[in-house]
């Protein structure tokens, strides 16, 4: 049974009817939609071609929609790029009427106001590196620390700079808005610097869509700062390397990476680890060692998603990024002895949900059953059960189906729909039944069953059972 999760990108290379197909088949486990790219429609024809063959091949994946969130741009260049010489001098304007031939344009407003001399102005994801002299007659004025060809549409990162953004653009708000209208299960937000960006996006989902899970992207300087109250208030966390490595580093990244997902297993929130994992695959049909290395890596930091994204969006081989990966994950999950990893997990305060998810783990490695039957309205349960990383199969039932779907993303959860009843032996029984018809379970088999009372509403943990299969 694989427990790490695996994201795909949806893009160009793979929202045709068959490579949707292949990946459903192949169980990927959450759908990944970049609303940096394409429009609403586009999206929609995606999430509804999805939801189609999913139901056809009888595998429900989770939908993620990523909103792009306050991305700076170059505007369009005259000739369509500009060579930038090392030692050069440049003038950006992003004041369309003072733009001259040579200048680079910049697609916000009041760029000269953002940034102060000293700041850098990083451009192609890094691979250029300005750095301010002056703000002069409304342009800003920058030396070419490290040059190279720089084309119209292309990324700014200012690590640097305070950007004086709202953390949803209206771009993003129309995400949102497809989102509630199609029962998206994750949305993601880029760019979250603290705890207070997430609350505008909160309070929608409070109001419109409850079910919804809210993903913060973890890319800015100062999200590192404010780590831990972010992961408290986000439902789970991605370590966005992309942006991250460009505006923090390339080098700081692994340490990084490991400091974020070792704070989500301790809040028992979902991490998932993103960019360029199988990157030569965009070309090529066989991955480099040092990609395979990273698969196995981010594995045994404990991430619960690995994601794929040009690989799968635009890139060559998408299944075969897919199937490299499986491959990855398996072999790296055999080597690790989880039993161990889960008597070592304690829990830190004296929550009665945390210390249940941790007792069922400790009763299972005492008892080895068949497998961990989780009850759950919400899917908080699922998730307190797999923070303490159980070394046995973990199937979680939810009357809900959006529920159910969400759950894909969560570290060795398989969902399932159980029905909507408060008694325990029924739900109990159906559990059982649908296992054992699926060949999961047999008679006498030993199973934990844990579950929040009542069961048709949001409720703690607090109901543990032994139970043998009849
Ligand atoms: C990233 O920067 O790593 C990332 C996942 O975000 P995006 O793909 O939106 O750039």
């Amino acid at each position: 049974m694989r427990r790490t999760k695996i994201i795909a990108t949806i893009g160009p290379a793979s929202s045709s009817d068959e490579v949707i197909g292949k990946f459903l088949q192949l169980k990927v486990d959450v759908f990944r939609l970049n609303f940096s790219h394409g429009n609403r429609e586009q999206h929609l024809q995606t999430v509804k071609r999805i939801r189609k063959i999913a139901h056809e091949v009888g595998f429900e994946p989770a939908i993620l929609l990523d909103l792009p969130g306050p991305k700076i741009r170059v505007g369009q260049i005259r000739g369509g790029f500009i060579h930038l010489k090392e030692g050069h001098q440049v003038s950006l304007c992003s004041r369309q009427e003072k733009c001259l031939s040579g200048d680079i344009p910049i697609e916000i407003k009041n760029f000269e106001g953002i940034v102060k001399p000293g700041d850098r102005i990083l451009l192609v994801d890094g691979r250029i590196e300005l750095r301010v002299k002056k703000i002069k007659d409304e342009k800003v004025i920058a030396e070419v620390k490290r040059g190279g060809i720089l084309q119209s549409r292309q990324g700014i990162n200012l690590p640097d700079s305070k950007l004086p953004f709202p953390p949803l653009t209206e771009r993003d708000k129309d995400g949102i808005e497809l989102a509630f209208a199609e029962d998206i299960d994750w949305l993601a937000l880029s760019f979250v610097t603290m705890e207070e960006d997430l609350i505008e996006l909160r309070d929608l989902v409070a109001t419109r869509g409850e079910h919804m899970g809210v993903i913060a992207k973890i890319e800015r300087p100062e999200a590192i700062r404010n780590i831990d109250r972010i992961i408290q208030s986000a439902d789970a966390v991605m370590v966005a390397r992309g942006d991250l490595g460009v505006e923090m580093g390339v080098e700081e990244v692994p340490v990084l990476q490991k400091k974020i997902i070792s704070l989500c297993h301790l809040n028992a929130r979902p991490s998932i680890v993103a960019t360029q994992m199988l990157e030569s695959m965009v070309e090529n049909p066989f991955p480099t060692r040092a990609e395979v290395s990273d698969i196995a890596n981010a594995i045994y930091d404990g991430a619960d998603c690995v994601m794929l994204s040009d690989e799968t969006a635009i890139g060559k081989y998408p299944v075969q990024a897919v199937e490299v990966m499986l491959e990855v994950i398996r072999k790296t999950e055999a080597s690790i002895d989880y039993r161990n990893l889960a008597m070592a997990r304690k829990p830190l305060g004296t929550e009665v949900y945390d210390a249940l998810g941790h007792a069922v783990c400790m009763l299972a490695c005492d008892l080895n059953p068949r497998a961990i039957i989780v009850a759950t309205f919400s899917g908080f349960t699922a998730q307190m059960v797999a923070k303490y990383r159980p070394p046995y199969p973990v199937y979680a039932f939810t009357p809900n189906n959006l529920i159910r779907n969400k759950m894909n993303l969560i570290w060795g959860v398989r969902p399932f729909l159980a029905p909507y009843t408060e008694s325990i032996e029924e739900l109990l029984d159906s559990a059982i039944a649908e296992l054992k018809h699926q060949g999961l379970l047999q008679k006498k088999d030993l199973i934990i069953f844990v579950a929040g009372l009542p069961l048709t509403e949001v409720s703690e943990s607090n109901f543990i059972k032994v139970h043998e299969v009849e």
